[in-house]
């Protein structure tokens, strides 16, 4: 567990860039070798891209550095659960392991609602660590919606 710590802080420090664009605070990385090759904050408010999530852009990042499309002997760390489009994402990218730090109830796709990471009948499957720094990802995710409903 101790091990995942710096990397999910890293993850949380991509949230926050998110957060200071005023977008819902989630961040990725995505490690190799103990080295971060891929990072990413949500950024659909930004872009006006529905597929600008934190890790699709740190996935994408990853394929570019290693010059593949199967991010072999990577670990993807994220600060909230996958929805089912990143999920997705990670199954076909071949991730071999997801560390999230807090889950989804409305789109969690790693176990909450469904598990897209673990499914028999896909031909990958994922080791998935959840709760590493879980009450940090999750305080940063209400506070930015309690001040944004103390603005509205
Ligand atoms: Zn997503």
């Amino acid at each position: 567990m101790q091990q995942h710590i710096p990397f999910m802080n890293a993850a949380m420090e991509e949230a926050r860039k998110a957060e200071a664009l005023l977008e819902v605070p989630i961040g990725a990385v995505v490690v190799w070798n103990d080295t971060i090759i891929g990072r990413g904050h949500n950024l659909r408010e930004t872009t006006r891209d529905p597929l600008a999530h934190a890790e699709l852009i740190a996935i994408k990042q990853a394929s570019e550095h290693l010059g593949a499309w199967r991010l072999l002997d990577c670990r993807l760390y994220v600060t909230l659960e996958p929805c089912p489009m990143c999920a997705g994402a990670i199954v076909q990218s071949r991730i071999p392991q997801v560390i999230y730090g807090t889950t989804d109830p409305k789109a969690g796709c790693a176990g909450t609602l469904m598990n897209l990471l673990q499914e028999e009948r896909f031909n990958h499957r994922v080791d998935v660590i959840s709760g590493v720094l879980q009450e940090e990802c999750s305080s940063m995710l209400t506070q930015f919606f309690r001040r944004l409903r103390g603005k509205a």
